[in-house]
């Protein structure tokens, strides 16, 4: 049987672990599982093209398990009452192939994006960040601006969006986190100014440059999450020039990241290089450090693990026949047979 969880079901875990919880467990399920990166067998991720958008297959394995997501990004979407970006994705046994999960992950990306940003932003921030500046702030912002407020004590976030109606929506929504000091900027450089972090989580299938170098103050700590495809991009060249840059997986990375505008040979870390401490995160107060975030399948991989873990704990979702099950594994057609049929159907 394979565990089946559908968006009710997911909303339903969270609100039942509550939010900072799931941000702070799945994170240490990335953590663990970034540690193991010899284990995986990895590759870029699947992308089809299309003029207003794109769709991608995640795929990602180790000795146990197969996880992949299927995924889009499709800034134009709002428009037409949809999101930007939509997800599913399954868990397989690699010792079968059986499918052991099949999950919404568009609410589970929100999650786990924003755990892996507020993770990375650990090793590369200053210890002492207090304020965060957030620029974009559609479905993936509230995430991003809980998990930096419950993983990394930011205290303070300054909004900006090109669409006023979305930073209220943001502000309304974090209503609950009373502790947590909210404005709005009136432009990208005022919600930049005097902040430790930067996260910009636009999205614009465009070589954007929401972020120019005269805005960058020593020390601060971008975390770019909206660039994630070919053509589309949200800093300066320059400030990726002259930052420490970390990036997940780096063959991904070189075409669809921030580092798609430099040289093949730029300098860049790998995060896992990082979290082993083989690599130093921050380096200086003074250095400005990149986590130039594509999103990898490793984390969709430590996402699902943790659904299935939660799920299972809580009794969240349930089995339902993806494959079939026989009495006689070499006899498929007799799923055919009327009385089979007939018997599935009463069973409903
Ligand atoms: P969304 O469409 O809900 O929100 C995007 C927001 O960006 C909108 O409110 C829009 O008005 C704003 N925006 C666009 N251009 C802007 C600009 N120039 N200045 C300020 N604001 C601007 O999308 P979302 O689901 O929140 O996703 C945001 C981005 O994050 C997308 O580009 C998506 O592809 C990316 N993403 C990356 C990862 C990752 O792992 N790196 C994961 C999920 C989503």
């Amino acid at each position: 049987m394979t565990r089946y969880i559908d968006v009710q079901d997911l909303a339903r875990l969270v609100n039942r672990k509550g939010l900072p919880t799931c941000l702070a467990e799945m994170a240490e399920y990335i953590r663990q599982d970034y540690l193991r990166w010899h284990d995986f067998e990895k590759c870029p991720r699947l992308a089809n093209h299309s003029p207003d958008g794109v769709i991608e297959l995640m795929p990602v394995s180790d000795a146990s398990l197969y996880a992949f997501k299927y995924v889009n990004g499709h800034p134009k979407n709002t428009h037409n009452g949809l999101l930007t970006v939509m997800a599913f994705g399954a868990l397989g046994d690699v010792d079968t192939g059986a499918p052991v999960l099949l999950s919404e992950m568009t609410l589970t990306t929100a999650i786990r994006t924003a755990a892996t940003s507020a993770l990375a932003a650990r090793y590369l921030a200053r210890k002492d960040s207090k304020r965060m500046a957030l620029i974009g702030n559609g479905s993936q912002s509230e995430f991003q601006a809980i998990a930096f407020h419950t993983l990394l004590g930011i205290e303070e976030i300054r909004l900006f969006d090109i669409d006023r109606a979305a930073s209220e929506k943001l502000a309304a929504n974090l209503a609950g986190y009373p502790q947590l000091k909210l404005t709005t900027a009136a432009s990208v450089a005022d919600a930049v100014r005097g902040s430790d972090i930067v996260t910009t989580v636009t999205a614009d299938k465009a070589y954007a440059t929401i972020l120019t170098p005269e805005m960058i103050e020593p020390g601060m700590h971008l975390n770019a999450v909206g660039g994630d495809c070919p053509g589309k991009t949200e800093l300066h060249r320059e400030i990726v020039e002259r930052a420490r840059v970390i990036v997940e997986y780096e063959p991904q990375s070189r075409i669809e990241g921030e580092i798609q505008q430099m040289p093949a040979d730029s300098p860049t870390t790998e995060f896992w290089q990082v979290v082993e401490g083989i690599a130093a995160g921050r380096e200086s107060a003074e250095q400005v450090t990149l986590f130039d975030s594509v999103g990898f399948a490793i984390e969709d991989y430590s996402a699902l693990r943790y659904v299935l873990d939660v799920a299972k704990a809580l009794d969240i979702g349930h089995d339902i026949n993806l494959v079939p099950e026989l009495a006689n594994p070499k006899d498929l057609f007799a799923l055919l047979q009327p009385a089979a049929v007939e018997r599935k159907a009463s069973a409903a």
